[in-house]
């Protein structure tokens, strides 16, 4: 259990002085210029030290992913980018850190634009994040009018304006090429890759996207150390994480704990654990809606980190942990999402603009108890047909689910086919 000093998001209930006095009180923006002074390489060669991986779900070094910027600024100007769109089913982290811990997000990207040559960073932001933009908002006023950014950011001599973008609400905004397609004033679709953002971002100009999380934990890694925050967690999946517990829990909550934090432990510990107690559980989807969801015997020993949900073939994703105790209707509750998902394609590519579709209405067949044997088994074979063959991770998004179920808990598929009547699967 993560102790609590090594906790990095000492206000994220919002209990304390969300304003510039608080989080310095706190520690935030405290001699900032310090760690600028460090210079980018050391910077650089500490987050990636520290092991940490990007917090958006794909759990890529952050480091690595700041040293593939040029290291001369050429003609084009460098960017940061930081993806707040945050809208995978099940994940509220980010907006916690917006709402209530904003001041660690600017400085965050501050110190990171810096490290990257960038004079300028773009938060874009969910769209529904309302009161979140405005407080965010709030944090970078305070920020400037204090000197802290600016034209000679915390007295570094170095330029530095953060702006908000506010989406429009389409899920797909969140992966990060369309994210950038939306911030240039286009229609959010994904693009092709290669060229990668930090080759050709926004405007055409090298850029790096990173979420919230990512950038808002860079301060208090620098201050404390990578041998700190490698020395939290286990190899390959170091430091804290915010994770998101909702559903058939007595107390469901976003709390900060250690990578690698068993998950029963993580929902036993603070989520008051599951509705009717751990024998009355179902299933856990444990990184949103997109990761495939584990059986009761794989939640009471796997831990929450990217190697360990690997393993069980899941996956850590954004860490929100969604738990379905024995009252769900699984299927349904699978089909649901497949309809999300066939809902926020953008239709860019066959797989996944047909693809997603006709796996939804699949599963309302099996759900409805209409489907044979056969179409089970060829939706199964559909989802291997989408996986990977799409431009951006929608497509894997969408297979995923139903391949969790496919695998995991195929006897509660197979009473809706043993259900249906002859004529109701000539149907
Ligand atoms: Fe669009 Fe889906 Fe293709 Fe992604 S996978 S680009 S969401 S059609």
């Amino acid at each position: 259990m993560l102790k609590d000093a090594d906790r990095i998001f000492t206000n994220i209930y919002g209990i304390e002085d969300v304003g510039i006095s608080g989080a310095r009180a706190r520690g935030d923006w405290d001699d900032t210029k310090a760690l600028l002074d460090l210079g980018r390489d050391k910077i650089i060669a500490t987050i990636k030290e520290s092991g940490l991986r990007g917090r958006g779900g794909a759990g890529f070094s952050t480091g690595m992913k700041w040293s593939f910027m040029p290291k001369e600024v050429g003609e084009r100007p460098h960017y940061l980018v930081i993806n707040a769109d945050e809208g995978e089913p099940g994940t509220c982290k980010d907006r916690e850190i917006m709402r209530n811990d904003p001041h660690k997000l600017v400085e965050g990207a501050l110190i990171a634009s810096f490290a990257m040559q960038a004079h300028a960073a773009y938060c874009y932001v969910r769209g529904e994040f309302f009161r979140e933009t405005e407080a965010l908002q709030r944090a970078v006023d305070e920020a400037y009018a204090n000197g802290l950014i600016g034209d000679n950011a915390c007295g570094s001599g170095w330029k530095f304006d953060f702006y908000i973008h506010r989406g429009m609400g389409a899920y797909i905004c969140g992966e990060e090429s369309a994210l950038i397609e939306s911030l240039e004033g286009k229609k959010g679709q994904p693009r092709m890759k290669p060229p990668f953002p930090a080759n050709v971002g926004v405007w055409g100009c090298p850029t790096t996207v990173n979420n919230v999380e990512s950038i808002a934990v860079a301060p208090t890694i620098l201050r404390r150390g990578a041998a700190w925050f490698a020395g939290i967690g286990r190899s390959n999946n170091t430091g804290t994480k915010l994770f998101n517990i909702s559903g058939h829990v007595n107390k469901p909550c976003t709390v900060e704990e250690t990578m690698g934090i068993p998950l029963k432990e993580l929902v036993e510990k603070h989520a008051g654990g599951v509705r009717g107690g751990w024998d009355n559980l179902l299933a856990v989807i444990p990184g949103g809606a997109s990761v495939p969801v584990l059986t009761k015997e794989t939640c009471s020993t796997v831990l929450m980190d990217f190697d360990s949900l690997k393993e069980v073939r899941s996956g850590l994703g954004t860490a929100a942990v969604m738990v379905m105790d024995k009252s769900t209707d699984l299927p349904r509750a699978i089909t649901r999402l497949s309809k999300f998902y066939k809902h926020e394609s953008c239709g860019q590519c066959t797989p996944c603009r047909e693809g997603t579709g006709w796996m939804w209405r699949m599963m309302e067949r099996i759900c409805d108890g209409k489907a044979t044997a056969d179409e089970v088994q060829l939706l199964e074979q559909v989802t291997y047909q989408v996986e990977g063959h799409t431009i951006c991770a929608l497509g894997d998004a969408a297979a995923w689910p139903i391949q969790g179920l496919l695998r995991n808990f195929r006897p509660l598929v197979e009473v809706r086919i043993a259900g249906q009547k002859p004529q109701q699967a000539a149907e």
